[in-house]
């Protein structure tokens, strides 16, 4: 786990980056009809590390399925007082369509685990063009990014899916991403994991790795409470 090289826990603000209105009927996977897309920013001392990327535009299978509302990642983080250009790195959970969308808006070393790069090359993964080609840091397994923040591999969800934790005196905070879609099922007895049955064992695994950080407070991507755990 990260070492203990912050003071105080930086403030992380959770960034909307709009809706999916539309979910087809063959990937509602039982969770919601519709949902929020957001992304976080740790506001580190070494200057803002950016938590996935929203949705992209343009794209007219995403537009036809999904129906999104896609919120300008400029004008998001800009709302929270960080310029594109300030960014000190960018971590994609996974690269799904409505994590990655407007990655390649940040040029900024980009975190995301090599499985993950790999499983995206699989057809109908996420669109192609909005896997970022730029300064990509391919990941294996868990890497510190920044003092007192590191990424640690939580697949299940998506072959190469990670979470965040940040860590300081002052305590620590989790940003879940989707290795579980509710904080309600990220705190149950049994939690129920978001992927395909093929996936539940190792799922579940990630989903026990990230609670055993408690205590701490929890981030994810689709649900807005944000969870404290002792
Ligand atoms: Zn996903």
């Amino acid at each position: 786990m990260t070492g203990r090289y912050l003071a105080k826990l930086p403030p992380i603000d959770i960034v909307p980056m709009g809706r999916v209105t539309r979910v087809p009927d063959w990937l509602g996977g039982g969770f919601s009809d519709t949902f929020d897309v957001r992304s976080f920013v740790i506001h580190h001392p070494g200057g803002p590390i950016v938590v996935d990327a929203g949705i992209g535009r343009g794209d007219a299978l995403i537009d036809e399925l999904y129906e999104p509302q896609t919120v300008d990642i400029g004008d998001a983080l800009a709302a929270c007082g960080v310029a594109l250009e300030d960014i000190q790195a960018l971590v994609l959970t996974h690269l799904h369509f409505d994590h990655c969308g407007q990655a390649g808006r940040i040029s900024a070393p980009t975190f995301v685990q090599r499985a993950e790069l790999e499983a995206a090359r699989a057809p109908h993964y996420t669109v192609p063009e909005w896997i970022p080609d730029g300064d990509v840091r391919p990941v294996d397994g868990d890497f510190v990014i920044a003092a007192g923040v590191e990424v640690i591999a939580t697949p299940g969800h998506t072959p190469g899916h990670q979470s965040v934790v940040v860590e300081a005196d002052g305590g620590r905070a989790v940003i879940v991403g989707q290795a579980c879609y509710r904080a309600h099922d990220f705190a149950a007895p049994e939690p129920v994991p978001d992927c395909d049955e093929d996936s539940m064992h190792v799922a579940r695994s990630s989903i026990e790795r990230l609670r055993a950080l408690a205590p701490a407070e929890f981030f994810f991507s689709h649900d807005n409470q944000v969870l404290q755990m002792e």
